[in-house]
């Protein structure tokens, strides 16, 4: 849709934190023509939801949570506990590979859709699981970093003066970013009704 259409007005969303990054669009009696429909007409749930399957999937971000994981091990590494580090508590330790876990198993979910992708099969009903926990172990592992941080984690984006490490200072705005992936991409409450509805066969409410 050309965006300079008549009857297509955006509406910028102010964030507390003073930027705009999001914004409400409103289409009154918009015209489209047809050379640009994506599928068929009154289709575009359809087309919504494939989009979904491949936004959900990208959320799980396995990736980027191997990335997570590794900055918490080395925070917890360069973290005093007594004479010994954080690393070598029992107790932060078992925390880790909790995480490790449910991280490697996410990533074998996550091989057999890129599998299917291969074999050109959109995204299914799996990309709820692959968003839902993925999703939740982004959450932990900032969980964890801001515990093993302590006070520092008050800190915010730093100088290059500042007390904290560079790999430290983003700690904090990240811990609060990451609270919207729950929400985003369709809320994990949402993600469960799915798969309690397309893989578990549940009867719906
Ligand atoms: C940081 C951020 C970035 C975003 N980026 C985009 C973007 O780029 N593009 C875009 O289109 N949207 C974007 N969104 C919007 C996002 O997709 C929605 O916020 C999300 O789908 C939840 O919808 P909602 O806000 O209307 O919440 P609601 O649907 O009003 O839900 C409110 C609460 O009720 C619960 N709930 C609602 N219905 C049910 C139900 N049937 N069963 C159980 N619980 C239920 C929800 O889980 C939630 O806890 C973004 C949101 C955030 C926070």
């Amino acid at each position: 849709m050309d965006m300079t259409s008549p009857g297509v007005s955006v509406k910028p969303i102010k964030l507390i934190s003073g930027f705009s990054p999001f914004c409400e669009t409103f289409l009154s009696d918009v015209r489209v023509p047809v050379k640009n429909v994506v599928g068929k007409v009154n289709a575009g749930w359809t087309m919504a939801k494939a989009l979904l399957g491949h936004e959900r999937t990208m959320i799980a971000g396995v990736g980027e949570t191997r990335r997570y994981i590794n900055l918490l091990k080395r925070i917890a590494k360069e973290t005093p506990v007594g004479a010994k580090t954080l690393m070598d508590d029992p107790q932060f330790r078992k925390r880790i590979a909790a995480l490790e876990i449910k991280h490697r198993a996410l990533m074998m979910a996550n091989y057999r859709t890129l599998a299917a992708a291969q074999l050109g099969r959109a995204p299914g009903p799996e990309s709820s699981i692959l968003k839902l926990i993925g999703s939740e172990l982004q959450q932990f592992a900032f969980e964890h970093m801001m515990d093993a941080m302590g006070h520092d984690a008050l800190g915010w984006f730093d100088s290059d003066g500042g007390a904290l490490p560079k790999h430290e200072q983003w700690v904090a705005s990240q811990y609060n970013y990451l609270r919207a992936t729950t929400i985003y991409g369709g809320s994990n409450e949402i993600q469960r009704n799915i798969i309690a509805k397309m893989i578990l066969q549940l009867p719906g409410a």
